[in-house]
Parts: structure tokens; C-alpha cells; sequence
């Protein structure tokens, strides 16, 4: 994206976070009011769990079970999801470790079939890129997927040598730099949730994840259950609203709304230099 298009956006966000919801949304999704509507932007797991284990992983990915996405559950989700919108702009197809999954490439295909036209990216680590199978590898060429790689320290020395791999494939890449880290958590549950979602909807924090029929407003109330666990917390748990129910500007409208999980989000975070291993709380704690 270029810096011009960039600004541009960010100025759309910032209103539109400003405007009753139900304005703001077809701003935030540059869609047109109608029944069938376009989505910015959506991200699903193909596992919970990851072999980096980052302290403050704002999918508390180091927290996970063992979890892998079902085809079937997947295809039916994204059936609907066709029928919901017109297009969503850019899918991201994510975990924990994606490349986990022992049949990553079928979601790829799953994703493609329902929104030929949208931005497709698969993001990883990339621990595991360089061993992918041919199969993979034409798999992404056939559904015009983009490995999106986030770049943490242990991975830095290898960039050089995936980058040449992606080349050679004739799959796009693109590096994200990913040294450090924020902690937004507010245990006190005392933040201005207004004030914490326009926050985060007008900077690039709009970031809704499908998981199992329904849509939720971010990884933080998704995946809650996971941290509540590990911290003996009471987060509230977001419920997400059901695709089988909603209509597609309802859902446009639900992503526009703050939750009482904003509660515990800092707009101020707390950045710190990267570091994995055994769960540490206090890397996610403001
Ligand atoms: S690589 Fe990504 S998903 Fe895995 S633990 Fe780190 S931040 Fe979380
Ligand atoms: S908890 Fe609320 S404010 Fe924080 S990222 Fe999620 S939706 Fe945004």
C-alpha cells in the first residue's frame, strides 16, 4: 500500500470510528448500503496453537490447546459467508501456526472458490516455510495466495533464503517486521471501552475473525477463554454474532459496537523487544 492510500485510509478509519455505528460502518468497509455488502477485512485460524510461542501474542497462541480448523466447518462458513457479502477485500488465513495444519492448502482453495477477487494472504513464522511440499507451493500459484511473513528474531537469518524460495515458486511475499511487541492488558477492567474502540477502529485494529459460524470483533474477546485459563482472570468473552442469523449489515454493524471486553484493552500500550518460551503474564499486562 502506498503511503498516499495509506493516509487516505487512516483518515477514512478515524472517521468513521467517530460516526454512529451504523454509518461508520460502510465507511470503515468502503461498501455501499445495500443487503449484500462488502467486508474490509476478516482472519481465520487454521490451528490455535504455534511453535514460537511469543510472550503477548494477542491470539494467546502460547496458551492454546492443540486445535486445528475443520474442513467441512470451514467450506459450510464460508458457503454463507458468500451468500453475506459481495467481496471481502482481504482474507488472512492465520493461527497460531498456520503450516501446522497437515492440510493447510484446502483452506486456501475453500477461501479462493467463495471470493475470487479477494486479497488472500496466508501468515506465518515461517519456521516451517522452507519444507513445503511442491503441493504447497502450486497451491498457492492456483488460489493467487500471498505469504505474508512475520519477521521475529529467530527467523531474521532465514529471510534472505525464503525470500529466493518465494521467488523461485512464483509466490508473492511480503516480510512484516516483528520485533517488538505491545501488552495492552488492563486486568482492573477499568478502561473507557468507547474511548478504547475508537482507539482501535480508527487506527488499523480492525481486524474481526471468523471461528466456527460466528464473527467476532477481535482475537482478544475470540480467544479469551484461553487467557482466562492461564491467569485464573475473568476477561469477558466475547459471543460473537452467528452467521447462520445475521444479515450482512448487521454484521458490518455488530463490528462497528464496542463490548465489555474493551474494558480491558489499553489504547496506551506497553511496547517491549521480543522474547518467547514459557508463558510469562506479565508480558501481556499494560
Ligand atoms: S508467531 Fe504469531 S501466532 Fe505464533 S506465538 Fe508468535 S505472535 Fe503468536
Ligand atoms: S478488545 Fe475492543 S478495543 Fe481492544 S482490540 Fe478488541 S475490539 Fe478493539
Amino acid at each position: 500500500m502506498s503511503r498516499l492510500s495509506f493516509l487516505a485510509a487512516s483518515a477514512a478509519n478515524r472517521l468513521a470510528a467517530c460516526l454512529p455505528s451504523s454509518l461508520g460502518r460502510w465507511l470503515r468497509n468502503r461498501s455501499w448500503p445495500c443487503a449484500r455488502p462488502v467486508l474490509r477485512y476478516l482472519e481465520f485460524h487454521l490451528t490455535d496453537h504455534c511453535n514460537m510461542n511469543c510472550g503477548g501474542c494477542t491470539h494467546f497462541a502460547p496458551m492454546a490447546d492443540r486445535w486445528f480448523a475443520d474442513k467441512e466447518r470451514v467450506t459450510a462458513d464460508f458457503d454463507r459467508l458468500k451468500a453475506l457479502f459481495r467481496n471481502i477485500r482481504e482474507i488472512r488465513v492465520m493461527g497460531g501456526e498456520p503450516l501446522l495444519h497437515p492440510d493447510c492448502v484446502s483452506f486456501l482453495q475453500i477461501v479462493r472458490d467463495a471470493f475470487p477477487a479477494c486479497r488472500l494472504a496466508l501468515v506465518t513464522n515461517g519456521l516451517l516455510l522452507a519444507r513445503q511440499s511442491a503441493e504447497f507451493w502450486k497451491a498457492c500459484r492456483a488460489t493467487r495466495t500471498i505469504i505474508s511473513l512475520s519477521v521475529y528474531p529467530p527467523v531474521r537469518p532465514q529471510v534472505e533464503m525464503l525470500t529466493a524460495r518465494c521467488r523461485e515458486e512464483r509466490v508473492p511475499l511480503e516480510c512484516v517486521e516483528s520485533g517488538m511487541f505491545l501488552a495492552r492488558y488492563i486486568p482492573e477492567g477499568n478502561v473507557d471501552v468507547r474511548k478504547a474502540f475508537r482507539f482501535c477502529r480508527g487506527s488499523w485494529y480492525f481486524c474481526p475473525i471468523l471461528r466456527e459460524g460466528r464473527v467476532y470483533r477481535c482475537a482478544m474477546g475470540c480467544y479469551a477463554a484461553y487467557w482466562n485459563r492461564a491467569a485464573k482472570d475473568g476477561m469477558p468473552a466475547e459471543d460473537g454474532i452467528a452467521l447462520g442469523s445475521a444479515t450482512g449489515p448487521e454484521i458490518l454493524d455488530y463490528l462497528m459496537r464496542p463490548m465489555p471486553t474493551c474494558a480491558y484493552c489499553s489504547p496506551k500500550a506497553r511496547a517491549f523487544a521480543w522474547r518467547n518460551g514459557t508463558p510469562r503474564l506479565e508480558d501481556w499486562i499494560r
